[in-house]
């Protein structure tokens, strides 16, 4: 009755209805029709094992989309390999409308990152997947699969590897795409859909394949499903990611341990020297003290500072939640610290401790060291920084294990491993199609649209810029709290109705 009112209101005013399209109700209403068979055809997607060098399930897997792709009624199905051989092809199709001049790629993957099964909660496996009325967090309990007829509450949950992470975003994409055709509505824009099978590896071979379909990839915009929606269960736009690279920092003592009590007072302590090191890099509120640190930073436009204002905050929620009460810079929201360089010790090490503790002083002391970038940000020179910071500090800096002649003539020796890193990535929020993307996404709920100009998470998003010159948006769709690389990952069906109805909204945007 509920929704026959609606119509009625829809047909008579033929506009917006709590801020929603009417396409958007038209798709929903399709969904709604669809749901079980999407259902039955999500699980049987999700239960292929799709872990990085499990070729032949790798495979099913890619055959798998393109049988769903052949269903759609898509075009040109292929198998996109790149040149290096034993790497799963990405998935590609394409739905062209006569007369159009533009073109969005819509993008997801469809490999998982590695399961250990024995940690899955009683019940659940990585590849069976299971249904729950709520989260494991809220005590939900495992549920039948609803029969043909019976009711679908939006509230429950599959949990799966890549349940979330990320083939949510390849059945969301697809059934979008089905729900647009099904309800009859014309594009302005090209389609052509892209699914990865090497995104959890590190997507090492990505560029080889961008570089080689080159001109098959060109389009307007590339569409991003990965990762999950605003903490506060909005719907979320990013517009860009942050850049990543890595140090290992370890300092020397003497050659050999050392009995505490005979020496301790006397030999260095490669624990000490690093304690100090590192907490000379940082001050008590966050703030990283190497020259030059924030120097690079390209400022935010009016409209992404508007943006960030408007982001809801979570902090509260997820401090509470995480169970501390003060973050570091404490001038800073968490939206806005994301937009900021950071500087993060992964983990430390040096001899043993508890149990396995014994009385002596430490040959060496170890920590790793995360950079996360911004735009403007080159990942090299901001290592850079770091290695001149720490000859400041009195090192000498190498990058191998110190020689003798070295330790008889440095006081202070540092070795200093950088790895390679990326970039970060950010298209502006000013741009036309970004307006029109916002625009689409919000056509499709009443709610805020949490708009971020940059993702604190980082995705080698640089490779599409690079090789193809070509501008990418992220639309997300998971629930927060998926677990998404670890264990009991799970989507909630609310998200996949929903990334639905911002998929289809997209592809028939202005
Ligand atoms: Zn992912």
């Amino acid at each position: 009755m509920q929704k026959l009112v609606i119509w009625i209101f829809l047909l008579l005013t033929g506009s917006q209805i709590f801020g929603q399209s009417k396409e958007t109700f038209n798709i929903r209403a399709y969904r709604e029709k669809q749901s079980h068979q999407w259902l039955e055809e999500f699980t049987s997607f999700l239960s292929i094992p799709n872990i990085a060098g499990d070729t032949v399930n790798m495979q099913k897997n890619a055959a798998f989309i393109q049988q769903m792709m052949l269903k759609r009624g898509i075009s040109n199905i292929q198998l996109l390999y790149p040149k290096t051989p034993g790497i799963p092809p990405a998935v590609y199709g394409e739905a062209l409308v006569a007369g159009a001049t533009k073109t969005i790629i819509f993008y997801a993957h469809y490999d998982g990152q590695p399961v250990d099964s024995t940690k899955w909660w009683k019940g659940l496996h990585p590849f069976k997947p299971t249904l729950l009325n709520g989260s494991l967090e809220q005590h939900a309990t495992i549920i039948n699969w609803p029969g043909s007829a019976e009711p679908i509450n939006p509230e429950w949950r599959i949990y799966s590897r890549s349940a979330s992470d990320d083939k949510a975003g390849v059945m969301s994409i697809l059934s979008a795409y089905e729900s647009m055709i099904a309800c009859g509505y014309l594009r302005n824009f090209n389609i052509k859909f892209f699914f990865e099978g090497e995104e959890e590896a590190g997507s090492d071979h990505l560029h080889e394949i961008l570089e080689k379909y080159a001109p098959q990839l060109q389009s307007n915009l590339w569409v991003i499903c990965d990762g999950p929606v605003h903490q506060s269960g909005k719907k979320m736009v990013a517009f860009g990611v942050r850049g990543d690279a890595h140090a290992e920092l370890t300092v020397y003592g003497s050659k050999r341990p050392l009995h505490s009590g005979h020496y301790g007072n006397w030999a260095p302590n490669p624990a000490w020297m690093l304690s100090r090191l590192l907490a000379s890099m940082k001050n008590d509120h966050g703030k990283v003290l190497i020259k030059g640190f924030y120097d690079d930073v390209i400022p935010l436009s009016e409209k992404e500072k508007k943006a960030v204002m408007e982001i809801p905050s979570p902090d509260a929620q997820m401090k509470n939640e995480l169970g501390f009460i003060e973050q570091e810079n404490t001038d800073k929201t968490l939206a806005e610290s994301l937009l900021m360089p950071s500087l993060n010790i992964n983990g430390m090490q040096s001899a043993n401790v508890g149990k396995l503790s014994s009385n002596i002083i430490p040959t060496t002391a170890t920590a790793s060291l995360d950079l996360r970038l911004v735009p403007g940000n080159d990942f090299k020179k901001q290592q850079e920084k770091l290695v001149k910071h720490v000859k400041e500090q009195g090192y000498f800096v190498t990058d191998k294990e110190p020689t003798d002649a070295e330790r008889k003539r440095y006081p202070k020796i540092a070795k200093l491993v950088l790895s390679d890193g990326y970039n970060a990535q950010r298209t502006s929020m000013d741009l036309p199609i970004a307006q029109n993307l916002i625009a689409a996404v919000k056509s499709t709920t009443s709610e805020q649209v949490v708009l971020m100009p940059s993702m604190g998470g980082s995705l080698p998003l640089f490779v599409f810029e690079k090789y193809l010159n070509a501008k990418t948006i992220s639309v997300p769709i998971a629930n927060h709290d998926n677990n998404q690389h670890a264990e009991n990952e799970n989507i909630r069906l609310q998200n996949l109705w929903n990334g639905m109805e911002t998929f289809a909204a997209i592809m028939m945007m202005k």
